[in-house]
């Protein structure tokens, strides 16, 4: 399973964070034990060795000196003689014992004696009432008897210590590792924003604006090398789209001037003498082929120009009813004929935009035919503008025969024909629609498709309304030819 890269940083500065936190408790777990576990060895060596001096010694019984009102000493013997016991080592006779030993059961032998004796190292002793540290040290009256002394101290208070740190930790560790989980996702999330920006920054690149260039931070690091690297994909990308443009503007260029040549020649066979119907109809047909391929070549040429950055706008101040009036009424015959009930609506007061007249007339030309072109008699077509609070909007609408939702989807696409085998197909390329876009988009608007088959379509393109959006950017190089797709 492949984990989100958010995801993968989290759980592996997680799992890091974990072990460090976990072997650090341990870590300090053990020294602390050790430490205290050493300190309480000392102590009972140094209680062994010191009750010595506090000792009465005989053959049959030993007894602790009495200590004067010196605090230290006092409490130095107290201690000492919580647990303690002298054993003869000659007779193995036990010669004094402190109240708090003998419930633990520490009676010693003769034998046990003679080997603490050749061996006095400190032992634990665990029971009923906690563990015990013993310490063994030998010593000799001043009659010289030998004698073997035992003090033991209770090692209960260091063992609810270290359960009481034990248990802190316990809950402590968890705790640490949720605040850290919930820190590093965030982090992971702040690292990887960046990226998240770039991502959307290389979303807005499309064919349309291959000029577009991913912002650099500045910083050298690796989300700037794949900006940087991206940035020179793109631009290599935009030179070869820029070269491929040229070409088809070039080629369709050459191939208008073939074209008119041999619509010429047809022309003049045309009116040679003698012709028969039949030649007739056959030059009347070849005619029309070239005249199809002439407005296709022409429409290539005016798109390749255009997605070439060759199209200058001459903007000015446009008043869209007007304009889109003026469409409607050059349409009305082309609509009668066809038996479509053509008709303009402003809606609200006069609605202005900042564009070039012609090339929004030649836009609002295509949407107008087009709906014209894909609706059946007795059908409809509805144009209407109107003006909102930044925006100036041009809807047609047609009852014609509409697109199913996946044509509508592709219906900008170049070359683009939903069904060519529909009755209503046009012998058109394709290409009309693209133009549509490319105009609404130079103008800082769009175009938008709403349709559903077999019950009509809606063209809306929104443009910036005047004094808002985008003005002046460009300067004609000559009106475009309204040519109808
Ligand atoms: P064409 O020259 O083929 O009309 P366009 O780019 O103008 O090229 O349109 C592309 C395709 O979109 C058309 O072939 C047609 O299938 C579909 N289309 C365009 N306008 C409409 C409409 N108003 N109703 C239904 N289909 C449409």
């Amino acid at each position: 399973m492949t984990l989100a890269l958010r995801t993968r940083l989290a759980v592996g500065s997680m799992a890091v964070f974990g072990v460090l936190v976990a072997g650090i408790s341990v870590a300090t777990y053990r020294v602390l034990a050790d430490r205290l576990d050493e300190d309480q060895t000392q102590r009972v060596v140094e209680l062994a060795q010191g009750l010595h001096g506090y000792l009465a010694v005989s053959a049959d019984a030993a007894s602790v000196v009495a200590v004067g009102a010196d605090d230290e000493r006092a409490t130095f013997v107290h201690q000492a003689t919580q647990y303690y016991q002298v054993y003869d080592t000659g007779t193995g006779r036990l010669l004094a014992e402190s109240p708090g030993i003998t419930p633990l059961g520490l009676t010693l032998t003769l034998q046990e004696v003679t080997a603490l004796k050749a061996r006095p190292t400190p032992f634990d002793v665990t029971t009923d009432v906690g563990r015990f540290r013993f310490a063994t040290s030998l010593g000799s009256s001043a009659a010289g008897h030998e004698y073997v002394l035992q003090v033991g101290t209770a090692l209960a208070p260091l063992d609810q210590a270290l359960a009481r740190y034990r248990s802190v930790l316990l809950w402590r560790v968890p705790l640490l590792l949720l605040a850290g989980m919930v820190a590093f996702w965030w982090f992971a999330g702040v690292a990887l924003r960046p990226l998240s920006r770039l991502a959307a920054a290389s979303e807005q690149v499309d064919i349309a604006n291959l000029s577009a260039r991913l912002p650099l931070r500045g910083v050298t690091d690796e989300l700037d090398l794949v900006a940087a690297s991206f940035n020179r994909t793109l631009a290599r990308l935009e030179q070869s789209v820029g070269d491929m443009r040229q070409f088809s503007a070039a080629l369709a260029h050459e191939l208008r001037t073939p074209l008119a040549g041999l619509r010429g020649h047809i022309e003049l066979a045309m009116r040679a003498p003698g012709n028969t119907a039949a030649q007739h109809d056959a030059f009347v047909n070849q005619l029309e082929e070239v005249d199809r391929l002439t407005r296709l070549i022409n429409h290539v040429l005016t798109l390749a120009r255009a997605e070439s950055g060759q199209i200058r706008l001459n903007v000015t101040r446009v008043d869209l009813g007007q304009l889109v009036a003026g469409i409607v009424e050059q349409l009305e015959i082309v609509a009668d004929a066809a038996g479509i009930a053509l008709r303009f609506e402003q809606r609200g007061a006069a609605v202005f935009t900042d564009g070039d007249a012609a090339w929004l007339e030649r836009m609002v030309l295509n949407l107008v035919d087009n709906a014209i072109k894909y609706s059946n008699p007795p059908g409809s077509v509805v144009v209407t503008v109107e003006g909102g609070r930044d925006l100036a909007r041009i809807a047609v609408q047609d009852t014609g025969v509409g697109l199913s939702a996946d044509d509508a989807l592709h219906v900008f696409d170049r070359f683009f024909r939903a069904d060519p085998a529909r009755p209503q197909s046009s012998d058109g390329a394709g290409l009309g629609l693209s133009l549509v876009q490319w105009v609404a988009s130079e103008h800082g608007g769009s175009v938008a498709a709403v349709s559903a088959l077999g019950q009509g379509s809606t063209f809306t393109v929104t443009l910036p309304a005047s004094g808002r959006g985008e003005r002046g950017r460009r300067v004609t190089s000559g009106p475009p030819t309204a040519a109808r797709s």
